[in-house]
Formats: structure tokens, sequence, C-alpha cells
């Protein structure tokens, strides 16, 4: 089987597994504990915030952990809306193709009495700084954009965002979970306020994150109860899972440069490719996209069988995300730069990892080609374009 979907989730490392183990095993005290089972925890703990602090630029105490990018999303646009709402500021900025875990939280801000503009993605996926500056208002309290998107991997200026931000004096969130561990990614020098990332999208676990809160901004808790994460986050810490998203993390950072230049190599052949196939469009920029990132809409073809067909032939892929798979929604997405329903319908994306090879890049691209055939053959839809009666739209 050849795994192709790591944005939705990645294999843990062995070494993120052992360490999780190991823990489980040998270091299973609470840490908020006085005695000695306790205090080793407490030492793994902070050891692991202190580690991963470094990796992306922070101090320790800018750290909490959390249970995951979802959780992370939900505090850190919350905690920024109340402080806002303190000072009489309800207005957020936010984007048309955020994850979920974001739209759904502005969402129910909203009925609270917030007002939320989403900014236009455009055609190429991708945010311009300037209108972010044009959208600013004096009762803005919280810019939110995510670092790289989870569907079609565009890679967001989250350095000149965060730059006019800063200059007016407005909270800067990014959902950095697909960019953490994959690009180059630091709080000071990329001027972020808070940022959400999550393990299991660097092959670490699932169920565990952190949130970046920089020093001087208030978080509020989503989860009230126990001191733990400085009183911000009550609950018993997953010690392992932290360890190991720690390992995880130093790991794939230290590899990440080496990594990328071999995914961008794959992405590149795929895309080349599955661009052979009539009346296919690559859904976001070519150039400022993840390394793993490869996304496709292909006319006259339902995402769902072509998912179907390629599982039968070895190949796990997705069509849009996790979430909007098994809803007959076509991805909000697609949509947002531009996609119309029909063609936003036949999307396939490919999220690839350093396990796949050349030959992998070559069986994936064929085995599209065959599927993609096979289903326009007795597609109605296909019928249409075919005789005329439709027009072509990519
Ligand atoms: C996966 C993902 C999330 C959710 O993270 P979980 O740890 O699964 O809750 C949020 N944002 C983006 C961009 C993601 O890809």
């Amino acid at each position: 089987m050849i795994y192709a979907d790591n944005a939705a989730t990645t294999k843990m490392s062995e070494a993120a597994v052992n360490i999780m183990t190991e823990v489980i095993r040998d270091n299973w005290g609470n840490p908020s504990s006085l005695y000695m089972h306790g205090q080793r925890a407490k030492e793994v703990l902070e050891k692991a915030r202190e580690d991963i602090a470094e990796l992306i630029g922070a101090s320790p105490r800018e750290i909490f952990f959390t249970s995951g990018g979802s959780e992370s999303d939900n505090q850190a646009i919350v905690s920024a809306a109340l402080l806002g709402r303190e000072k009489g500021k309800k207005h957020i900025i936010s984007t048309a193709f955020e994850h979920h875990a974001v739209l759904h939280t502005l969402e129910k801000l909203k009925k609270d009495g917030f007002e939320v503009t989403l900014l236009p993605v455009h055609e190429n996926g991708i945010i311009i700084p300037s209108e972010v500056e044009s959208a600013i208002r004096d009762d803005t309290c919280l810019v939110t954009v995510m670092h790289a998107n989870n569907e079609i991997g565009t890679v967001q200026p989250v350095r000149e965002i965060g730059e006019i931000c800063r200059r007016k004096n407005v909270i800067f969130h990014t959902d950095a979970v697909q960019a953490v561990a994959h690009i180059p990614v630091n709080v000071v020098s990329d001027n972020i306020d808070m940022m959400s990332a999550s393990a299991h999208k660097f092959h670490g676990p699932k169920g565990v994150g952190f949130l970046y809160v920089k020093k001087g901004i208030r978080l509020s808790n989503l989860i009230e109860g126990g001191a733990q994460e400085r009183g911000k986050r009550a609950g018993t810490e997953n010690v392992p899972g932290i360890a190991a998203m720690a390992r995880a993390l130093k790991d794939e950072c230290a590899v990440m440069e080496k990594n990328a230049a071999y995914l961008i190599k794959i992405r590149d052949r795929l895309i080349k490719g599955l661009s052979e196939i009539e009346h296919s469009a690559l859904n976001g920029d070519p150039v400022r996209r993840l390394p793993g990132n490869v996304n496709f809409c292909f006319e006259g073809i339902e995402g769902e069988a072509l998912l179907l067909l390629l599982d039968s032939k070895g190949i796990a892929a997705s069509s849009g995300s996790a979430c909007t798979s098994g809803s007959l929604d076509p991805s909000h997405v697609l949509l947002a730069i531009g996609r119309v329903h029909d063609v936003a319908h036949g999307s396939l994306r490919l999220s690839i990892g350093t396990d796949i090879t050349e030959e992998d890049a070559d069986y994936i691209i064929n085995s599209v080609k065959e599927v993609t055939a096979y289903l326009r053959g007795f597609s109605p839809v296909w019928r249409d374009l075919m005789t005329g009666k439709a027009e072509h739209i990519i």
C-alpha cells in the first residue's frame, strides 16, 4: 500500500514510538506529585517544553500543551476574542479556507456578537498581505490566517501578515499544523503572536499538540480544573504523548531541508504526470506550496469513486480533508479558490512522505490516468462535455 495521505495523519516515527512506550512503562508518575515519580515525570514534561520552544524560536513559558490542533485553535481564538471584548473590540479577520477548527470557532463567536471578515484566498490559494491591512479596523482584535493549507498546501505570507498585525497592534494567530516540522517556522522572525501545532501531523502521536502564546498575551481556559499548564489548561498532562511529540519534532526539524528537497522532486514529478490528464487542473500555487502536497481537480470525475478505485490499486489518498469526506458538500477550500461545485467534486489530494519513491510516484500517475479514463467512460457529465452539451471549465 502506498500511503499518500500524510495531511490527514502521519505514521509515528520509530523514535517517537520508543520514547512513548518508555515513558508509559517507566515514567508513569503524575507531574503534579511531589515525590520521585512525579518529579521525574515533570522533568520529562519540562524537557519536552524546552525542546519544542527552542525548535520554533520561543521560550518554554510560551508553550502550552493541548490535545492537538483543534484545541489549540479553539483556545487561541477564544482567548484573543475575550481580550478584545474587554477593550470593546469585536472584529476578527480570517480567511475562507481555514480548517474547520478555526471556522467553526468563529461561527460560535459570531453568535456571541463578534463580527468576522473572511478574506478571499484568490485563485492561487494565497492571501494578499495588503488585503489584510485594508481589512483591519479600529475594533479588530484578532487576525487568524493559517500557515499552510491542509488541502491545497499553499503557504501563506505569514511574516508579512504578522508584521502588519504588529504595526497595527492586533493579535496574530496562525494555525501552523501543516507547516510545523515541514517548512521553516520561527515565531520571532515570522512575527507570530499565537500558533497552533499538532503532533500527529509530524510523525508524533494523535491527541497531543501545543499552543504557542507570546509572552504578555493572556490566555483564557477552555478546560477548567487543576493548575496544570500554569493554570491555563487543566487536566493531568499527557506526558508520554508530549515526550513523543518533542522527539518527533526534533527529528523532523533536523532533516527538514533534506526531506523537503526530496519531496519537492517527487511532488513536481506527480504534478507533471497528472497534468497530462486532459481537463485536469492543479489546485493552488505550483511553487508556494508544501513540499509534499499535490491537489488536482479532474472534470467529469466523482472524487469518492476515484478514491475507492485508487484504494483497490493500493493507493491511500484523499479528496478534500478527512472531515469533509463522507459528506456530499464539496470542499470549502476548493470553493474558496473559485472551483465550481462539479469540478470541486472531482478532486484528489496526495500528501506524500519521504517513503514514496519515484517508482511509486509513476505508479500513482499511471493509476490515476487509468482510473480517470475508466470513470469518465460511464460518466453522464463527461458525455455531456464530450458531445458539447456542456462546456469545459478546466
Ligand atoms: C489536522 C489539522 C488540524 C486539527 O488538528 P488535530 O490535532 O487533528 O485536532 C487543524 N488545522 C489544520 C490545518 C490541520 O491540518
